[in-house]
């Protein structure tokens, strides 16, 4: 087959390099290979993201920054403090950017249809993220506006993974440390309430700001993303929906859903099915944030949903990267 894959994301990337050499692929973004950039905290479960960058025929170890070794949860009123059991943050641009570096890449090509010059390809995969490029605009779409500084600096407060939530989880202040004096500082929130905040903290802590960049991440599960397909444009990762909502965490996400896609090529139903499946979790967690958000959280309403969630969580410790216990998941459920 002859596939296009638009957008060099996570899952484009990784895309590119799960298809078996019986298909001819190539890839379109529309940056620049200079201006190309990999937006996000680079946090993820290094335990569990290894097999799945395996794979792809990349060692994990190889790009890991920091090992965390616990998650201070700032709560306002108390510090939780969350055992890790894997969460690292990695070189996430330098491991993409080694994923498409021998591939055919055509770079600064933003597409905008699949037929025009799309036109010779069996298969136009839709891997452009947040913009859905090709496939229809979503009835219901929440998007989390969000803005992050990589600083520099000999003064940095904390040396481990430390979050601040807003009120009705409509998002949260992050500190991922990168190793080396460097860290990413960064916020996302429904109501942008973090303006101001990364300034203060780089005058506070005199850190140099290395690189400043944000975007908006989907937090729509799949479940509200149909469809997945229109004419030949197949979508996967953050295009169809695969963050998990109440953290925006998306880099494993769309690699699950890469892999979907592979094993199901040849049969669309299939990969659908599987796909809503497979994050049909994520439906809940984004039920209990739009109910925190809109102002109609009622916990004994939504107590099995909750249960629901927290079994999840308990039961993927290695899969997050984090212990998640009752009583942490109780007071930031119920606090916030
Ligand atoms: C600030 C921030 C922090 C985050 N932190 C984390 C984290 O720590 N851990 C985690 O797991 N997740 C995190 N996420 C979420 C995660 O980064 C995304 O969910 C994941 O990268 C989605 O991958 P993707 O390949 O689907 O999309 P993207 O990574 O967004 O890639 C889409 C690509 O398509 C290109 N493109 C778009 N439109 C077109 C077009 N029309 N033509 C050609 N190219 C196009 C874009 O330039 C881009 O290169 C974060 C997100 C943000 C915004």
């Amino acid at each position: 087959m002859k596939i296009a894959v638009v957008g060099t994301g996570v899952a484009g990337a990784y895309l590119m390099n799960r298809l078996t050499s019986e298909h001819q692929v190539e890839a379109f973004e529309m940056r620049s290979e200079k201006n190309w950039y990999t937006v996000c905290a680079w946090g993820t479960s290094q335990p569990f993201i290894r097999d799945l960058v395996k794979k792809a025929g990349f060692e994990f170890d190889d790009y890991v920054l920091h090992k965390g070794k616990k998650m201070l949860v700032d709560l306002g009123d108390e510090m939780l403090e969350i055992p890790l059991k894997g969460l690292v943050t990695y070189d996430k641009h330098r491991l993409t950017h080694d994923m498409i570096k021998d591939k055919k890449v055509h770079w600064g090509s933003q597409v905008k249809e699949a037929n025009g010059d799309l036109r010779d390809f069996d298969m136009v995969v839709d891997a452009t993220g947040l913009h859905r490029s090709l496939l229809p605009a979503l009835k219901e779409d929440i998007v989390i506006p969000s803005l992050e500084y990589q600083v520099k600096s000999k003064e940095l407060p904390y040396d481990d993974f430390i979050i601040k939530p807003y009120p009705h989880v409509t998002g949260y202040w992050w500190y991922f440390p990168l190793g080396d004096g460097t860290a990413h500082v960064g916020a996302g929130d429904l109501r942008g309430s973090y303006r101001g905040e990364l300034d203060a903290f780089v005058k506070k802590y005199n850190c140099e700001v290395v690189r400043r960049m944000g975007r908006p991440v989907r937090v729509t599960p799949p479940k509200h993303c149909e469809p997945f397909f229109d004419g030949k444009v197949v979508g996967v990762g953050e295009s169809i929906g695969t963050v998990y909502p109440m953290l925006g965490e998306g880099i494993i996400p769309s690699m699950q859903c890469v892999n979907l896609l592979v094993e199901n090529l040849g049969d669309r139903e299939e990969y659908r099915r599987e796909v809503l499946e497979h994050f049909e979790v994520y439906s809940k967690v984004y039920d209990f944030v739009k109910s925190k958000i809109e102002g109609r959280f009622r916990l004994w309403r939504m107590l099995p949903t909750l249960l629901g969630i927290y079994w999840y969580m308990h039961s993927n410790t290695e899969r997050y990267g984090l212990e998640t216990r009752l009583s942490d998941f109780y007071k930031i459920v119920t606090r916030l």
